[in-house]
């Protein structure tokens, strides 16, 4: 099963869970868990794990031969992204904003246009125990983290418990890392901010046709709104985590909850039951 773990907003403890999550599975199962927040990996830090492999994540950007070259415009009017632009007689290409489609190669007409590799990021891996761990790590000041996400994505495999470390947000990354999940956790935290954000990435999880869930993470700190929503938009809260100063000390070292405070182990092992049937419900449904 194949379960992401999202948040709307940044700073709700979606690693947090995530790992935990991870690390209470990982003594009974066979596990992965993937770092999609490829511009920010963080888990690692929660796992203690040193990666150990490594391979490049490149994207084809055109090369233009302009002995060849008419300069007809074709490349520069297919390309959606305005990555390449051709000039009275020069052909500019614009790499970063290049999204390796092919399109331009594909249709010039004088086959003037090649390809080349353009590393944008890696794919790291390593493991602890039980559990297989993956993460991308986009390379500073690279826009376009889906290629790269994908690539990270290919590690899956679905004999195994899956989770997915999504990055925040309801962007097209977020989108490229939940698509094909099994199901979506979503952590929140009970403030007007939590909610609104929330509320955007229910409305992507829906469209996306993905069955979902909450973790409302610092129970205490805001108001009830968070938890009407989710009665009112039938969405379950499957585990809710106290404003609590220990835990929020864990975090900052980057301990997580099973290291720190292992009675949770329990709790999660719960969340990942109660995962596990809202599932098989939706999928009975189907
Ligand atoms: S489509 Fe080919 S021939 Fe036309 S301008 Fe682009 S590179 Fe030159
Ligand atoms: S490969 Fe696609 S995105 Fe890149 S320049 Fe060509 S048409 Fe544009």
């Amino acid at each position: 099963m194949v379960i992401s773990v999202a948040s709307g907003k940044g700073g709700t403890g979606k690693t947090l869970v995530a790992t935990s999550l991870a690390l209470a599975l990982s003594d009974r199962y066979e596990v992965q868990l993937l770092d999609c927040d490829v511009e920010e990996p963080n888990a690692h830090i929660f796992l203690h794990l040193a990666v150990n492999q490594s391979q490049q994540v490149s994207i084809p950007v055109p090369k233009v031969d302009e002995t060849k070259c008419t300069y007809c415009g074709r490349c520069a009017e297919v390309c959606a992204y305005n990555a390449i632009a051709v000039l009275k007689e020069k052909v500019l290409v614009f790499p970063e904003l290049c999204h390796g489609c092919g399109a331009c190669s594909y249709l010039c007409p004088e086959s003037a246009i090649s390809e080349e590799g353009r590393e944008i990021g890696v794919v790291e891996t390593g493991s602890l125990g039980n559990m297989d761990f993956i993460q991308g790590r986009l390379a500073v000041g690279e826009p376009m983290a889906p290629p790269v996400i994908r690539e990270v994505k290919k590690y899956i495999d679905r004999i195994k418990e899956v989770i997915i470390d999504i990055s925040p947000g309801t962007s097209c990354p977020v989108v490229e890392a939940v698509k094909d999940s099994d199901f979506c956790l979503l952590v929140t935290e009970p403030t007007p901010f939590g909610l609104n954000d929330l509320s955007l990435a229910v409305e992507l999880v829906r469209k996306l046709q993905i069955p979902c869930g909450v973790v409302v993470n610092r129970v205490g700190v805001g108001d009830e709104k968070v938890e009407q929503y989710c009665h009112e938009q039938r969405v379950p809260i499957l585990l809710k985590i106290p404003l609590d100063r220990n835990i929020a000390t864990l975090y900052s070292k980057g301990v997580s909850l099973m290291e720190g405070m292992p009675e949770w182990h329990s709790a999660f092992l719960k969340l990942f039951q109660d995962i596990k049937q809202i599932v098989t419900a939706s999928q009975v449904v189907k």
